[in-house]
């Protein structure tokens, strides 16, 4: 685990990973929107960068670019900028305000292309990414992305649970479907029959019926099914949908219930477990993830007033 406390760094990039798991209605979350740029992608970010340097596909000066509904996008732009690289995010418009300013906050170049989804930005950034000095880590596709959540998210996991417990279930959405698959094969060599459930969104349910719609889960179902997923679908149960109107108030609820501010697919990673739970008695260990922090998500839900909301009789 990331020496994230007691000790001296000089990098923000060694407080990646080392985030609280908590027990929260029955089910286990590992809390990762506490990680540097505000969520779980930093894992992924850190990771591909270094295992490309390593294999001599980035060197000094390179500029790195990537196909992202936002958050890998901010999570490499902290990386570069850490690291001295170039980044140039591609990602489509229609999403949080707050992903764009993160990115060029780190310093790094927004590039858009498409709506929404990110397909259209995908290509674009694979064909950037053939270019002399640049390199695309290419996130739905890749392997390294796999290889972070089986060797070290799914690990940390396992040694936060309490003594004797073995996960019994797994519950998260698919943007990449790299820590579903990755947790997901980390769980399985302790126990064999740990059940992996994809949650997609309702109105646009891609695994299950093929249909590419709208819906504000973002960071999920991001308009295809990506690489990652088809290659190790086997090692999926089943797959669950939650509404975007639920997940959204999901989300507020946990930060007004637990403080715990995070975004939409927090709400709809809690509500699927939950149902899990419900549904399935036997499986008493059941892990998700709340992936990023609320403040992404200001513009689009928390600058009205709540009160009413809320049922705060005491502001009325
Ligand atoms: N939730 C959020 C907020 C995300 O940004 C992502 C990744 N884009 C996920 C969930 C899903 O993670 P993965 O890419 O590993 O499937």
């Amino acid at each position: 685990m990331a020496a994230r406390f007691g000790t001296v760094s000089d990098s923000i990039l060694d407080a990646v990973g080392g985030t609280p798991l908590l027990e929260i209605e029955g089910v286990y979350a590992k809390i990762e929107f506490l990680n540097p740029s505000g969520s779980i992608k930093a894992r992924i970010a850190k990771y591909m960068i270094e295992r490309a340097e390593q294999e001599g596909l980035l060197k000094p000066g390179d500029t790195i670019v990537e196909a992202t509904s936002g958050n890998t996008g901010n999570a490499l732009s902290m990386v570069a900028a850490v690291k001295g690289y170039r980044m140039l995010v591609v990602m489509p418009e229609g999403l949080s305000s707050e992903r764009v300013a993160i990115s060029r906050a780190y310093g790094a170049d927004v590039l858009f292309c498409g709506n929404f989804h990110v397909n259209e930005a995908l290509v674009r950034a694979q064909r950037l990414g053939q270019q002399p000095g640049y390199f695309c880590p290419g996130q739905f596709e890749s392997e390294w992305n796999v290889e972070e959540n089986r060797l070290l998210l799914g690990p940390e996991i396992l040694a936060q649970l309490p003594p004797g417990r073995v996960p019994d279930a797994l519950v998260l959405g698919v943007g990449t479907g790299g820590t579903l698959i990755g947790v997901g094969q980390a769980f399985r060599e302790v126990n064999p029959n740990v059940r992996l459930f994809a949650m997609e969104p309702s109105e646009s349910c891609t695994i299950l019926c093929g249909e590419i719609a709208a819906h504000t889960i973002e960071g999920i179902s991001d308009g295809f099914v990506p690489g990652i997923f088809q290659r190790h679908a086997t090692l999926v149960n089943d797959v669950l949908s939650v509404s975007s109107a639920d997940a959204v108030r999901e989300m507020k609820r946990l930060a007004r219930s637990y403080g715990l501010f995070c975004g939409p697919s927090s709400g709809a990673h809690l509500l699927a477990a939950k149902r899990v739970r419900e549904n399935f008695p036997e499986l008493k260990t059941v892990v998700t993830a709340f992936c990023d922090e609320g403040e992404k998500y200001l513009h689009e839900y928390f600058m009205q007033p709540a009160a009413v909301d809320v049922g705060a009789t005491h502001f009325r």
